[in-house]
């Protein structure tokens, strides 16, 4: 007997002006699993996980959420049913602390419980500051955003997501903009907060050697189709997905070599 999976998408479709962009693409991400979409520019993954997160309405296709089909449901819905997200453009509030960046969302989160409570805010410094905490912030917690290196406001987006308590986190490009050894960290961190607390973690990334090193699986699009999924190992030896990033010219060393 399987488990319901975090997420289930199957056969889902969507199409700009009659060409389409994700053509007929079906997997399953577990919980606790850094699954990685990667492909040619082009090749559908935005638009797939735009259909995911409501951004987009699917054409067809279901996007079952813990079982609950969850397509064409708006972003704030999917937000609330525990779908959290990360920007490839670090998007925090620069003028606030760090602390206050984390606070808003924990406010966002429960503003419908907490709307008649007067101390909301004080509470949620502490949560705010154990947050930051595990994700090794703490210090700089009283700091404003503006003030801080790209990739802690990188690590800052991250605690922002988590204060939703999401049970699926979708992240375009966490790493875009970092330094390798800071691409590494933030992989790292994310990957030990999300087996901690189960969290399922459907990532793009551009790098292929973040995604070869932190992927629990990955798959492949292109042209809006799934060529490939699989452990790394397995995707490292697919002919065809080397096929297709010779054809775009983005093999190189440390790659899918
Ligand atoms: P990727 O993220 O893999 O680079 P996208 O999902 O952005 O790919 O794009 C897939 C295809 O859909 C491309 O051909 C792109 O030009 C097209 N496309 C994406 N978004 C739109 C849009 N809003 N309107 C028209 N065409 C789009
Ligand atoms: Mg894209």
């Amino acid at each position: 007997m399987s488990a319901t999976p975090l997420l289930d998408v199957q056969d889902l479709h969507k199409a700009f002006g009659g060409i389409a962009a994700v053509d007929g693409v079906s997997f399953r991400l577990a919980r606790g699993e850094l699954l990685a979409m990667i492909g040619p520019n082009g090749a559908g993954k935005s638009t797939c996980f735009n259909c995911i997160n409501g951004q987009l309405q699917p054409d067809r296709g279901a996007v079952r959420l813990d079982g609950r089909d969850i397509a064409g449901f708006r972003p704030r819905a999917i937000w609330r049913l525990g779908v959290g997200r990360t920007f490839q453009v670090a998007a925090t509030y620069a003028s606030m602390t760090v602390a206050e960046n984390v606070q808003v969302a924990l406010l966002s989160r429960e503003r419908q419980l907490l709307k008649w409570w007067p101390r909301a805010a004080a509470m949620h410094r502490v949560e705010a500051l154990e947050l930051l905490d595990q994700v090794g912030l703490r210090a700089l917690a009283d700091q404003p955003c503006s003030a801080l290196a790209y990739g802690d406001i990188k690590t800052v987006e991250l605690a922002v997501a988590l204060a939703n308590r999401p049970s699926l986190l979708l992240m375009d490009e966490p790493t875009a903009g970092m330094a390798p050894r800071e691409r590494s960290a933030l992989m790292i961190l994310t990957r030990r907060l999300v087996k901690e607390r189960g969290i399922g973690v459907l990532f793009t990334e551009h790098s292929m050697d973040v995604v070869f090193a932190h992927a629990d699986r990955i798959m492949v699009l292109a042209r809006g189709r799934l060529i490939a999924q699989g452990a790394p190992d397995e995707i490292r030896g697919n002919a065809e997905v080397a096929e297709v990033y010779l054809g775009s010219g983005r093999l190189h060393a440390g790659g899918l070599a």
